[in-house]
């Protein structure tokens, strides 16, 4: 799971890099408000399954932030930490499109324990079902159809092909993947991609004569979003 930690104190991103990491998370770090927005919204993978987000941050603050994110329909569940006599309200954070909020000082076991609620619980405005034209992926009840017919994938299959439905129009590398599919310490042969993206198109293109997943030379694998 990687979480994006957007907190300008760096002792305090410190810790929760080094506190988060120690509880499996994979921990990306931005020390100011414009980083933190270009990194949530337009880092090339939108990979994030959640982002800790400090209010007060030079740049833009963290609510200022949300509400960008939220325009540009990013909709990476979001935890606030909000300080205790902060000028604004708790309410404020999730009227401007925060899931969860905190405040500071906090422990780190309830820290962990809401984010991975959040996780969970993931981001309520993405849509229920994955569609690509005619090729859908429901993470709910775990099925993967070209319109009427359900295609059996197996467990690591559903997972890339859910990792590149979310970002699909957009190309993402055979890295992102791993990190994503696999988990960001696998230590494997990276080619393995290309296998299940072989095992994939074997299942959802070749026998309807498709090619929804696309090789982006230099770049990885994209799905294109008329489903191919
Ligand atoms: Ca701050």
């Amino acid at each position: 799971m990687r979480v994006l930690v957007v907190e300008d104190e760096v002792a305090l991103a410190e810790t929760l890099r080094d506190g988060l990491g120690q509880a499996g998370f994979t921990v990306d770090v931005a020390h100011d408000g414009v980083d933190g927005l270009w990194t949530a919204a337009e880092a090339p993978y939108g990979a994030y399954d959640a982002i800790v987000l400090d209010i007060m941050l030079p740049g833009l603050s963290g609510y200022e932030i949300c509400r960008r994110m939220r325009a540009r329909e990013v909709w990476t569940p979001v935890l606030m930490l909000t300080a205790k006599d902060g000028e604004y309200d708790q309410a404020d954070a999730l009227d401007l499109g925060a899931d969860d909020y905190l405040s500071k000082p906090f422990s780190f076991v309830v820290l962990i324990a809401r984010l991975r609620a959040l996780i969970r619980r993931g981001a309520p405005a993405r849509p229920a079902v994955l569609t690509a034209g005619d090729l859908t992926l429901d993470p709910a009840q775990r099925r993967v159809g070209r319109g009427a017919t359900t295609i059996p994938v197996t467990p690591r299959e559903f997972a890339m092909l859910e990792f590149l439905m979310r970002h699909r129009g957009n190309p993402v590398t055979k890295t992102a993947i791993l990190e994503n599919v696999w988990d960001a310490h696998f230590t494997g042969d990276p080619n393995i991609v290309e296998v299940y993206i072989g095992y994939l198109r074997k299942k959802i293109d070749h026998p309807f004569g498709r090619a929804a997943i696309e090789t982006v030379r230099g770049a990885g694998y994209r799905i294109n979003p008329d489903g191919g």
